[in-house]
């Protein structure tokens, strides 16, 4: 058997029978693997207990015919500010399921794996609000997976900004009010400036600057329910991760009233 070793983000955890564990890593050089973690084989990190969800890790594998199980874990950031936070877990849980529709079995996406790390970086140690968060990684991981919006301008006059730009979630372009008239298309978004440069940042910035930008609380939400649409109508897929976080959220709005 071969020995490997790859640094990763365990996206799934499932047991296997009564001892066993097998769980997916999201790797820069493999893309998602899955793995078997033996509980009672000896190992001096005890694998069994912190090969646990969101763990960020260097595994030492072996691979053989059968695939991959783990020889050794070193742990470099379990994003405990995650794991401690109900509705912040919930929230990773969706990324964790976007990860899986986005990236298909032996593809590597390292662009996509950054994206999520420091995602989860924000999360945990609170730089951000949550609702920012998921708007960023749903809108960028679109951009890294090949669905990417065109948002630099009008896309009949080219005119690069006017008041009251209108997004069209379906086809991913931008209209000024000059050229569409919203009561014609239903699907149209009118974007406030602050939203229409808020979706210009997150589609194009680099991305070590992608969290590098500031927003009012009105066009956060709006900016959110963008991003949402954007991941339904690309994506299409009914995430139960995402409806048990927004229902967390109801919950807790509920609480406070
Ligand atoms: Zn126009």
């Amino acid at each position: 058997m071969n020995r490997i070793t790859l640094n990763g983000i365990i996206i799934r955890d499932k047991e296997l029978g009564e001892k066993d564990k097998v769980i997916k890593i999201f790797t820069a050089e493999k893309g998602i693997i899955s793995a078997i973690v033996r509980r009672g084989q000896s190992v001096k990190s005890g694998n069994g207990s912190i090969a646990q969800l969101l763990a960020y890790c260097r595994f030492s594998l072996f691979e053989g015919k059968g695939g991959f199980i783990v020889n050794e874990i070193e742990i470099k950031e379990l994003f405990w500010g995650v794991r401690e936070n109900l509705e912040s877990l919930a929230l990773a849980q969706y990324f964790c399921e976007l990860c899986f529709s986005w990236v298909p079995d032996e593809e590597t996406s390292p662009e996509l794996l950054r994206l999520f790390l420091n995602t989860l970086y924000y999360l945990s140690y609170k730089k951000k609000s949550r609702t920012l968060l998921k708007a960023v990684f749903e809108l960028r991981g679109c951009v890294l997976c090949g669905y990417m919006p065109d948002l630099l301008c009008c896309n009949k006059c080219r005119k690069f900004d006017s008041k009251g730009m209108i997004f069209f979630v379906r086809s991913g372009n931008l209209n000024c009010k000059d050229c569409v008239s919203i009561q014609k298309n239903s699907y149209g978004k009118v974007l406030s400036s602050g939203v229409l440069s808020a979706l210009r940042h997150v589609v194009y910035s680099d991305a070590d600057k992608i969290f590098s930008f500031s927003i009012s609380e009105e066009s956060e939400k709006q900016l959110g329910s963008i991003c949402e649409e954007y991941i339904n109508e690309h994506i299409g897929v009914n995430f139960k991760s995402l409806d048990f976080y927004k229902s967390l959220i109801q919950f807790s709005k509920l609480d406070t009233i």
